[in-house]
């Protein structure tokens, strides 16, 4: 069970289950406890009721045994078609044992029960038992719930009064009860399980509307927002409370950091300039020996990297405090994509790539930051040439339609790693490939942050597509309305 949702459905359910059974398992014992005490004071009246007929009888006549044809003792017939009606079990026996009278019902077992039955009541001491009994009549034959009285106000002609009645009757309610109860249970359980499904959904509503909220922070930038604090102080509340609370300290430390980073960067540029041009200065200098010459021709190249990085970084820390703004004006972009292209032409031309770019014949007029969507183009064109082995090719291409302006530059390089893409505009990135400040590939990994920064500020976007080996192509999209 992936959500929080889910688990609480299952163990409502399992708890509803549960219950339900305890609740099933309570009621069945109960029933069938009432069935069987109504089964045991039914057969105490039969044997009671017959009882009296019998001493009514006696009192009336006097003798009720009589012998039938085989000379053998029986109920005299006025008084068994009586007893006839009497449901259930019913056996006479005589005081030695003879049998007298059988209801209907035991006349309907088998040669082999009745026997039992009446071996049963046969064994029973003179006075009989006024618990009531329980017996199977053979493996086959039915379940008896029993009582064996004698009827001393019959005159002293009967043994015992066997009076009994099949436990089925009994179980045939609890059955019934059971089905009763399995049909509730799979008719009920499947709505309370939904309506369970419900609650938990709508308890953790508020959980969503977090972590949707919490969704939306999804940088730096977004820091400042905070999430709505429910009206009700419960654990939600206090779980936004202090999801808010520790936002304000990541924005706090976040803001510290770039401020560091603003203020070092600001810093490390006076002494930088003045660097240069001390360094500058001893270049032009006609008395320079040769070997100081080489030294401080790296030391320049050194600090105009740095001097580079530096303004990087301070452009990424203002970007990320707000104060880097746009200096928005109508600009023809064919304009801007030749003139960086011209700059590519002659770093293409230094490393053995041709170049092509293609503008359209009409202007692609649109409101923006010349130098920084300048800069854009050029990081691109730059990028590509540089990870684009001699003899390859890069093409740049401007083309609008009616909603969007594209840019697309494409080369035949070295291309990206699948695994490396979605890390390439991160800061600093850089694959193990161009991993080496001063190599073959110099860079500082800002670039792509900055040029996805310029894009996204005129409400535009990047995306690349790459094939390592083959190539990679990065796709900038401004929209016309917006910018
Ligand atoms: P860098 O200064 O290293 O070029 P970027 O931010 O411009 O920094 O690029 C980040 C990384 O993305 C590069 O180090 C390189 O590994 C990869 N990359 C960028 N552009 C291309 C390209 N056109 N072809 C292949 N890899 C590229």
């Amino acid at each position: 069970m992936e959500s929080i949702r889910g688990r609480l459905t299952l163990w409502y359910a399992t708890a509803l289950i549960l219950s339900l059974a305890v609740f099933a398992v309570v009621l069945y014992l109960a029933r069938r406890r009432a069935s069987y005490q109504d089964l045991d004071s039914r057969i105490q009246s039969e044997a009671d009721l017959t009882a009296g007929i019998l001493a009514e009888s006696y009192r009336a006549r006097g003798v009720l045994v009589e012998p039938d044809t085989a000379n053998r003792p029986v109920l005299i017939s006025e008084v068994a078609a009586v007893l006839e009606v009497v449901p259930d079990y019913l056996v006479l026996t005589s005081r030695d044992g003879r049998l007298l009278f059988a209801s209907p019902d035991a006349r309907a077992l088998t040669f082999a029960e009745f026997e039992r039955l009446t071996a049963l009541v046969a064994h029973t001491p003179p006075g009989g038992s006024r618990a009531p009994g329980r017996h199977q009549v053979g493996p086959n034959g039915p379940t008896l719930h029993y009582v064996i009285r004698d009827i001393p106000q019959a005159g002293g002609q009967f043994g015992a009064l066997f009076a009994g009645a099949d436990t089925r009757s009994a179980e045939l309610g609890l059955q019934q009860l059971v089905s009763t109860i399995v049909v509730a249970f799979v008719i009920g359980l499947v709505p309370a399980v939904l309506v369970g499904r419900w609650l938990a959904g709508r308890a953790l509503e508020p959980v969503d509307q977090m972590i949707t909220e919490v969704r939306e922070i999804t940088d730096g930038r977004t820091l400042h927002r905070r999430l709505a604090v429910p009206m009700v102080k419960d654990e939600l509340a206090r779980l936004a409370e202090t999801l808010n609370q520790m936002m304000t300290r990541l924005e706090r430390s976040f803001a510290a950091l770039r401020r560091f980073t603003a203020d070092a960067s600001h810093e490390l540029k006076t002494p930088l300039t003045v660097v240069r041009a001390g360094v500058e200065r001893a270049i032009t200098r006609p008395d320079v020996p040769q070997e100081t010459l080489a030294a401080l021709e790296e030391t320049l190249q050194e600090v105009n990297r740095m001097t580079e990085l530096l303004d990087s970084l301070l452009t990424l820390a203002r970007a990320d405090e707000g104060r880097a703004e746009l200096h928005r004006e109508p600009v023809d972009l064919r304009g801007i994509v030749t003139e960086a292209g011209e700059t590519g032409d002659l770093l293409a031309d230094h490393a053995g790539v041709t170049m092509e770019i293609r503008t359209p014949p009409d202007p692609v007029v649109l409101a923006v930051d010349r130098s920084r969507v300048r800069q854009l183009v050029l990081n691109l064109i730059e990028n590509a040439v540089k990870y684009t082995p001699r003899g390859g090719q890069v093409s740049v291409q401007l083309s609008a339609n009616d909603g969007q302006i594209l840019l697309t530059v494409a080369d035949s390089g070295i291309g990206i790693a699948p695994g490396d893409l979605p890390h390439i505009f991160d800061r600093f990135w850089r694959a193990d490939s161009a991993r080496t400040r001063t190599g073959a590939r110099p860079g500082t990994g800002l670039g792509l942050a900055i040029s996805k920064w310029i894009a996204e500020a005129h409400g535009g976007a990047i995306e690349v597509q790459s094939r390592p080996g083959r190539g990679t192509t990065f796709t900038v999209t401004f929209p016309r309305g917006d910018a």
